[in-house]
């Protein structure tokens, strides 16, 4: 037996791994799973070449817990080691490695923030265990070898019996990591960073019963036995070719996912690169609705089919967080920062391909089947806008496919818009007018209007509208948007009903100043106006401007328009039989409850009536019927 010590710069490696990685003590164990797994698949590598003879059967990975013994053991039947490769690999390779994790993690900056804790490797055995021991025979003829090392830069390296080609690492786990000692928190372990590794892994035994034969008599019963128990896929569906899957293999798979997830996604993207990065994986749609936050965080990152984490910020770009699914790449850096990341060209890349194949995919969707299509608008709409709004990439490739949904449930893209209403609805400036709704309920009688008027109005109604909007108009100077109870639409309406008006002059001037003396100036701005097709005596319209900055504020962008008291244009609709009658009322004191009256009812049809105005117009209205 040889003892010797470990070429440590910084003198004590051990306790810094306990105090490093204190929160993720349990990622030792997908780092030996992986150890294992690289074995393995170096084994097959070799066999398939012809380096190693005869047939090498179809090795597992098995993980052991010995509770009274208190051990835990990664064994692996890969290529193994010798002695020489115990001292060069375990005492200079893993400890180069790790001492160069550390060097990275140590600020203090960074720590939370290194994706996974990827790259430890061997060595975060550490952060449980008191002492660790390696049993290893290579598939080459040399004799086995036991390495062993209790914490302290020294180990020790023997001979050892063992006859099988392979390794065994048992770790004597320390006293406050026994929860490693538990079978049920392995197995959660197990689930969370090794359910789709490459090689099957054995965890313990389960019973399978035996289908009975053809012949088996009527009372025989079926027979149970004892089986491996595998707790992996070792071939995901992400893994595999495209044309090798059907629609039933993507839903199993989303299952497989996301058991607790009982709807079924809209549909899925296959993503599949080698050059000039390696990427697979596959992403999901699910169906979204306007609250964005608890939506996200669902795409799981892989790299070789291991588990690294559920947070793919800085690796796809926000606006698809909201899907869900796999990524699976070798070609991120793991072991660095997210600000890094986001910087890195590589995983612009990656990011950026991800992007061109999600807008491909819809537009490929939207081309294929339009009513199909259409029929899932609704549900993905958020994410479209989102992407929109956030990468220029995605607007410019998308913008021409977006649907604008009208009140009458049909979809239109900006051109076929553009043929229905170019020649009605454009303003002074010649700029053509999108007329949309954001709430087609409460915005009924606007959009009952603008109808009569036989103006097109589309339904717009997610959180980040206004900032779309916004976008869309940047980009096209001949569009411009208007809400439907916004004051821009009177730039259309006036067109056609100038010059109507059934009250004189004179009658227009004693209105002004009869409801401009009962409604408070600061908050409404009195316009008259014929509007012979109107239902309403009094309308409200807000400045589309002002509102609409409002709401991007509202949605977190930045404007100063937030603290600004509301205003309205109260359209006095002089045409209407009510607005002669108030006319015609003789005492003031009449005069004035019947304009508060229908400046009530028209706040009421826009949902802006409360609190105590509310109570007012319930009793002035009990009165008017008493
Ligand atoms: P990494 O896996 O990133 O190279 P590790 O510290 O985990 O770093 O391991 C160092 C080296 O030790 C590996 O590259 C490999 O050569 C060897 N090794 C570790 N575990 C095993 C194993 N189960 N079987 C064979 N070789 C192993």
């Amino acid at each position: 037996m040889s003892k010797g010590k470990i070429n440590v710069s910084v003198e004590n490696i051990f306790p810094l791994i306990k105090k490093f990685l204190y929160s993720d003590h349990e990622i030792f164990l997908r780092e030996l799973i992986s150890n294992a797994t690289d074995a393995t698949l170096k084994l097959k590598h070799l066999s398939s070449i012809g380096e190693v003879k005869g047939n090498i059967g179809d090795p597992k990975i098995e993980i052991k817990v010995d509770k009274s013994k208190k051990t835990l053991s990664v064994i692996d039947q890969g290529i193994g080691m010798t002695h020489e490769e115990v001292k060069k690999y375990i005492n200079e390779v893993a400890f180069s490695g790790a001492e160069e994790f550390l060097e990275k993690y140590k600020d203090k900056d960074n720590q939370s923030n290194i994706i996974g804790h990827f790259g430890l490797g061997f060595y975060s055995s550490f952060m449980v265990a008191k002492k660790v021991e390696i049993i290893t025979k290579s598939y080459k003829k040399d004799p086995a070898a036991k390495w062993s090392c209790d914490g302290s830069p020294e180990y020790s390296l023997a001979k050892s019996d063992k006859k099988d080609r392979g390794t065994e690492i048992i770790l004597h786990i320390d006293k406050d990591s026994t929860e490693f000692l538990e079978e049920s928190r392995i197995k959660t372990l197990l689930e969370k960073y090794n359910k789709f590794m490459p090689i099957p892994i054995k965890f313990g035994m389960k019973d399978e019963t035996l289908p009975l034969p053809k012949n088996a008599k009527k009372d025989a019963k079926p027979k149970t036995i004892q089986v491996d128990n595998i707790v992996n896929n070792p071939n995901p569906a992400w893994t595999k070719k495209p044309k090798d899957l059907k629609d039933k293999d993507y839903s199993e798979f989303y299952r497989e996912l996301y058991p607790m997830q009982f709807e079924e996604p809209l549909f899925n993207i296959h993503l599949n690169v080698d050059y000039p990065f390696n990427l697979t994986g596959i992403l999901y749609f699910p169906k979204v609705n306007n609250d964005l936050n608890i939506q996200k965080d669902k795409i799981q990152l892989y790299q070789n089919q291991v588990f690294v984490t559920d947070n793919v910020e800085g690796i796809v770009p926000e606006f698809l967080t909201l899907l869900r699914g796999v990524i699976d790449s070798p070609d991120i850096p793991l072991n660095v920062s997210r600000s890094y990341l986001q910087a890195d060209s590589s995983v612009k890349k990656i990011s950026n391909y991800i992007t061109r194949k999600v807008a491909d995919k819809l537009i490929s969707l939207h081309k294929k089947d339009r009513k199909a299509f259409e029929s899932k608008w609704n549900d993905i709409k958020v994410i479209i806008e989102y992407g929109m709004l956030s990468e220029e990439k995605f607007f410019e490739k998308y913008q021409d496919y977006f649907l604008y949904p009208t009140d009458e449930g049909t979809y239109l893209t900006m051109e076929e818009l553009k043929k229905e209403i170019h020649e009605i609805q454009t303003d002074k400036d010649g700029k053509m007018v999108v007329l949309y709704s954001s709430n087609s309920e409460e915005q009924f009688s606007y959009i009952q209007a603008a109808k009569e008027k036989g103006y097109k109005v589309i339904i717009l109604d997610s959180p980040i509208v206004s900032h779309l909007i916004q976008k869309i108009e940047a980009s096209n100077d001949k569009i411009t948007f208007t809400r439907v109870d916004s004051d821009a639409i009177e730039n259309l309406i006036k067109k056609e009903e100038e010059n109507t008006s059934k009250i004189s002059d004179k009658e227009k001037k004693s209105l002004e100043d009869l409801i401009t003396k009962i409604i408070p100036k600061e908050k409404y701005t009195v316009k008259l106006e014929a509007l012979a097709s109107s239902q309403f005596p009094f309308v409200l319209t807000q400045p589309e401007f002002m509102r609409r900055m409002k709401e991007m504020q509202n949605t977190g962008g930045n404007s100063m328009f937030g603290s600004m008291p509301e205003m309205f244009n109260l359209i006095v609709n002089v045409n209407h039989p009510l607005i002669t009658q108030i006319l015609k009322t003789k005492t003031s004191k009449k005069q004035q409850n019947l304009i508060n009256q229908t400046l009530d009812l028209a706040k009421l049809s826009q949902n802006l009536l409360k609190g105590e105005d509310l109570n007012k117009f319930i009793n002035r209205s009990l009165n008017m019927i008493k």
